[in-house]
């Protein structure tokens, strides 16, 4: 019997709404496959919790999570708190406490879902975004100077070190080798950012010649945004800044039929501390309370969580079922064009496990 620990932070908003069908899921999977058992442990670190003990987790919430395997993830942030505490006081410091240096989003069009680019030539839409989680733009280096005066200004240091770089790039080249894929693509600017983004072009020629069989290509961000909608077949592996990570994966999202859908992992590769997933999207306030949220992007990040933990054959059939329930189309959420809550869209997708398993 093979045991797995689970940290659960449902959150905010709509993510309490989702984490509760995750957390079925985790049971679902304990139940069909014998060998196989989930110990999960929900944490109540939110806002809310925030707003009653002017933190947002306790002093000890890192150590706290340090033993399990992984951390699961609904969404964090509310009206009333600022972003910049939300997080950077939750999820940035368990990013990189744990060296969750690979934030990993495919982007994929399930069977059954409509793009915005369907219909028109790009029935092949499945890549996968690397995004360096750790360092970059998001460096909170810098600072302001002259304030209240005419020459005030801000200033915001990026910071690419050549340990950073470097895995996160060699990360990108092996998982295009262990999954059989031929491209990489590596986002830059350097016709305009003349110091950080050529350090980035040379760390990424240096680590393509020991990967010969893999095609590399550098394209500028700008016409990479461009191409994700104009030419997106044309990606395997894209590797990415933080920023540049961030923004390309957003717009990715869209392209796959939106935020509703689209999952991540937070992942610390060598396993020596826990990774996290994750759907991208945020609490979602406008439509929280309602019970209308979209599941399949938290289902989707526990499929991740399970190839992850090396249950590859398991997080496969996850997929397969969101797919085969979408491909049927009777259950959908509004945000995908139906009338389901988040409960119905989970029970059919749990139903359809049940069923396989
Ligand atoms: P936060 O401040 O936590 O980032 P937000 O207001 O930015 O929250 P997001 O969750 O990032 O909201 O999403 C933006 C919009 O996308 C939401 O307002 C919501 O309408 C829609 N959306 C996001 N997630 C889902 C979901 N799981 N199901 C349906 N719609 C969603
Ligand atoms: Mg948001």
């Amino acid at each position: 019997m093979k045991y797995f620990s689970a940290a659960v932070i449902p959150g905010d908003g709509i993510g309490p709404e989702v984490m509760e069908v995750g957390m079925s899921l985790l049971q679902a999977i304990g139940d069909i496959h014998g060998g196989l058992s989930f110990e999960a442990e929900s944490f109540p670190w939110n806002c809310r919790y925030y707003l009653q003990h002017g933190r947002m987790m306790p002093e000890d919430g890192l150590e706290r999570l340090r033993p399990f395997d992984v951390i699961l993830l609904g969404a964090i942030g509310a009206p009333g708190v600022p972003d910049h505490i939300s997080v950077w006081e939750l999820i940035l410091p368990i990013r990189r406490s744990f060296q969750q240096y690979v934030n990993l989003r495919p982007i994929k069009l399930l069977r059954g879902l409509e793009s915005p680019l369907r219909g028109k030539g790009h029935e092949h839409l499945d890549f996968v975004v690397v995004r360096e989680n750790t360092e970059g733009e998001y460096s909170n280096m810098g600072g302001r100077l002259h304030v209240g005066t005419p020459y005030e200004m801000a200033m915001q240091n990026n910071v690419f070190t050549r340990y950073g770089t470097e895995r996160i790039i060699r990360y990108a080249f092996e998982l295009a080798q262990a999954t059989g894929k031929t491209r990489l693509t590596a986002a830059t600017k350097s016709n305009g950012i003349n110091h950080s983004m050529p350090f980035w072009d040379e760390i990424v020629k240096e680590i393509s010649l020991h990967y010969p069989n893999i095609q590399t290509s550098l394209i500028h961000i700008d016409a990479l945004a461009a191409f994700f909608v104009s030419r997106p077949e044309a990606f395997d592996v894209v590797v990415a800044s933080n920023l540049f990570g961030d923004i390309l994966t957003d717009l990715g999202a869209a392209v796959v039929g939106g935020l509703g859908l689209a999952p991540s992992g937070n992942i610390n590769p060598e396993k020596t501390y826990p990774s996290m997933f994750e759907p991208i999207h945020g609490s979602a306030p406008d439509i929280a309370g309602r019970g209308i949220a979209n599941p399949i992007a938290t289902i989707w990040s526990i499929s991740m969580m399970l190839d992850h933990l090396g249950e590859r054959e398991l997080g496969r059939l996850v997929l397969d079922c969101i797919e085969e329930v979408l491909v049927e189309g009777k259950v959908r959420t509004p945000d995908i064009g139906g009338k389901a809550t988040t409960q119905e869209m989970g029970k059919a997708i749990l139903a359809q496990l049940y069923r396989r398993g």
